[in-house]
């Protein structure tokens, strides 16, 4: 049928659109939704993070929203132990008891809350004051802790403020010289590549540092490929190397930063060949790239997971913030460190109240004048507001425990596929007296719920996310939720209703997401984040506004540090960091080193991307990816089932033969559940400082299953 034959026989409702982003990662492209009778067709549009791309998750995302596994009643686990069909008033009333029973058995903080990056701000920040308002719990975090903690830290103790990117993405396209540390945007964010390809047009040059040769790897001019869990090293050794040789910034460091004495004692020490032996980086490689970093006009240094996901992961950002930092890069035109931040929503979901540690508006819940301008825009009293809970693994793994929490509310995330050493958090989880799942589809985490309740998808609701440059962006509902499906947003006030202790208390969850964000700019109000001058027809009338952004008819702040650094000096703080071993060394009987990462046609715990079916083509199941020589010595051939085990558990999957990893190095994704679960495997060591654990180094024994 033609379009115009189609046009003229249609019966149903005019075409509606909306002009939104993609629901999945961080790089949250502009596209346009269209719906013709109920037919919803996705098309990029122009943005200045994705300049027209999208990747294949993107165009198939609308494939969700009629998905046959799509919930649309809540079900709740009737005595023989099935989750049933049930009424939202039942499901309700049954969390409510649920929760009363256990804080009157065992106090507020026997109630946690487990939150995700894809959230809304608008529902990150309900969510912080769910815990805090009508739980009084202590207990919130969120699997933002898997994705960017680590650099969120480094980035504070450094510049004292987190914003994945200081600068616009379009800047890449401008540097001279830019460094990727464990990121591989080739796979995990396509349309970046446009950007790094405007860049190398402009005779830049692109250096990856990463134990694979990835997509990514394999467009750079040079590739490092360190042992895994050495990036900290190799960055001192950079340092040192840039010190030899007179290529630092010595006005700059003078001038913009202090405790620079310490941090060059140290990387005295780094010589590049032992850090060649210790890294297996050949010093040539070393030196060009501090070269190529020194001498440029410009240059960027981004870390991403692979640098980030370790027990030593603030310390490895460090290392590279205070290569940037000697160099001269933060705050100079096109320069400068950053961080790619994964999921959608990672950097609003850290900025509002979400993290155990925090209030809204990047504010710590321990300082007293945080704690007074907070309650006082909630009502309450500063003094009945919790403290600062734990990190999310320490959370996760206390569950059940005589000390832990006893019920837990999850919104927006699958712990039991993405958490280290996930059958461990599965246990946990089993060990709840009530366990909670908000989502719209039956994850593997909602398949132990006692309750599951059914909530919109990003097409069906309103609201705002934050990028990874710290852009403030609309989210655009295309139509309504199904029937029996409401939004996160009307649970929270639903749940809140029923434990109303105090008149008018439910009147504080407001529904309405333009509601909630103007409240949400009233909290972060003179914090770091500050979203006070963040209105939504600011937002739609240009391409977003970057926080801060205090005052309304003042500007936003797309690059910072120009001037200063926001920190009691207004320099920058360099931080002297030793390389140390990961917390899981390779031995005689789990010889060989593990770690995990994305492929391109799957997304996180794959909960979403497995369901659809031109990604569950592209990408299936999981594999296990090893060199052909160590593959030659275990007698492993393409294709045969592989059984990965660590201390903690193991892995069993088809084995894909690669010379681009390392012979000492195996790699599997983690979207996959079941006896591909990557996540068995990994360890569950933590960073002291941010609660990132270590998900990209471990001890492992491989062999045919
Ligand atoms: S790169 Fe990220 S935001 Fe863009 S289409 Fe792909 S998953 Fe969506």
């Amino acid at each position: 049928m033609t379009d115009g034959a189609r046009a003229a026989t249609r019966t149903g409702p005019p075409p509606r659109e909306a002009e939104t982003h993609c629901p999945y990662c961080a790089l949250q492209c502009g596209m346009v939704l269209r719906d013709t009778d109920g037919r919803i067709e996705v098309r990029p549009r122009d943005f200045p993070t994705n300049r027209g791309g999208l990747c294949q998750k993107g165009w198939t995302a609308a494939e969700l929203l009629d998905h046959p596994d799509r919930l649309t009643t809540p079900l709740v686990r009737d005595p023989a132990g099935e989750l049933r069909p049930a009424s939202w008033d039942v499901a309700l009333d049954r969390i409510a008891d649920g929760l009363r029973t256990v804080q009157r058995a065992h106090g507020r903080d026997a109630v946690a809350v487990f939150g995700g990056g894809g959230l809304t701000n608008e529902k990150a920040y309900a969510l912080g004051k769910f815990a805090r308002v009508a739980l009084r719990t202590r207990h919130i975090d969120y699997n933002g802790r898997w994705c960017m903690s680590s650099a969120a830290a480094a980035g504070l103790r450094a510049f004292g403020v987190d914003r994945g990117l200081p600068f616009p993405l379009t800047d890449l396209g401008r540097t001279g010289t830019l460094l990727l540390v464990g990121a591989n945007p080739a796979e995990t964010m396509p349309p970046l590549m446009r950007h790094l390809t405007d860049q190398r047009a402009r005779g830049g040059r692109l250096i990856v540092v990463d134990p694979r040769l990835t997509a990514t790897a394999r467009q750079a001019d040079l590739h490092l490929q360190p042992l895994p869990g050495t990036d900290l090293a190799v960055a001192n050794a950079l340092l040192h190397i840039a010190l030899t040789e007179g290529l630092i910034d010595r006005e700059y460091v003078a001038t913009r930063t202090e405790g620079f004495d310490a941090v060059r004692r140290t990387v005295a020490g780094y010589w590049p060949a032992e850090v060649e032996r210790l890294s297996g980086v050949p010093v040539a490689d070393l030196e060009e790239t501090a070269r190529a970093l020194g001498t440029a006009d410009s240059a960027v240094i981004l870390t991403a997971r692979g640098a980030e996901q370790h027990a030593k992961g603030v310390d490895t950002v460090s290392a590279y913030v205070n290569l940037a930092l000697a160099l001269g890069l933060p705050g100079r035109p096109h320069s400068g460190y950053g961080c790619l931040t994964g999921q959608g929503n990672g950097q609003g979901g850290r900025e509002h109240g979400q993290k155990a540690d925090q209030l809204p508006g990047y504010r710590k819940i321990d300082d007293p004048v945080a704690r007074a301008h907070v309650a006082g825009v909630w009502g309450i009293d500063p003094a009945a507001l919790p403290g600062p809970g734990v990190p999310a693994y320490q959370l996760l793994d206390s569950l059940g425990t005589p000390d832990g929490p006893r019920a837990l509310l999850v919104f927006g995330s699958n712990p039991v596929v993405s958490a280290p050493r996930a059958a461990r958090v599965e246990s946990r989880l089993r060990d709840l007296d009530l366990l909670v799942v908000a989502d719209f589809l039956r994850s593997e985490t909602a398949e132990l719920a006692d309750v599951v309740l059914p909530v919109a998808q990003w097409a069906e609701e309103d609201g705002t996310m934050t990028n990874l440059e710290g852009r403030v962006l609309r989210r655009r509902a295309l139509r309504e939720p199904p029937p029996g499906v409401r939004t996160d947003l009307a649970v929270l006030a639903g749940l809140a209703d029923r434990l109303a202790d105090t008149p008018g208390a439910p009147d504080r969850f407001p529904t309405d997401p333009r509601t909630v964000f103007a409240e949400l700019r009233r909290a972060s109000a003179g914090g770091v984040a500050d979203y006070a001058g963040v209105t939504w027809d600011r937002i739609e009338s240009t391409d977003g506004v970057f926080w801060p952004c205090p005052d309304p008819d003042g500007p936003d702040t797309p690059r910072l540090f120009a001037d200063t650094f926001p920190t009691p000096s207004g320099r920058a703080r360099f931080h002297a960091v030793q390389h140390r071993p990961a917390a899981e060394e390779v031995c005689a009987d789990y010889p060989l080193h593990f770690t995990t990462g994305r492929v391109l046609a799957q997304y996180q715990s794959g909960a979403q991307t497995r369901r659809v079916a031109a990604l569950h083509r592209a990408a299936p199941h999981g594999f296990v990816e090893l060199h052909p020589d160590l593959a030659a010595r275990l007698g492993i051939a393409e294709g045969d089932e592989v059984r990965v085990a660590s201390r903690r558990g193991e892995l069993r999957a088809p084995a894909r033969l690669s010379p681009t990893i390392r012979p000492d190095t195996v790699f599997a994704p983690f979207h996959w559940p079941g006896a591909a679960r990557a996540n068995s495997v990994t360890n569950d060591a933590v960073d002291p400082v941010s609660g990132m654990p270590e998900f990209k180094i471990c001890a492992v024994r491989v062999e045919r299953a």
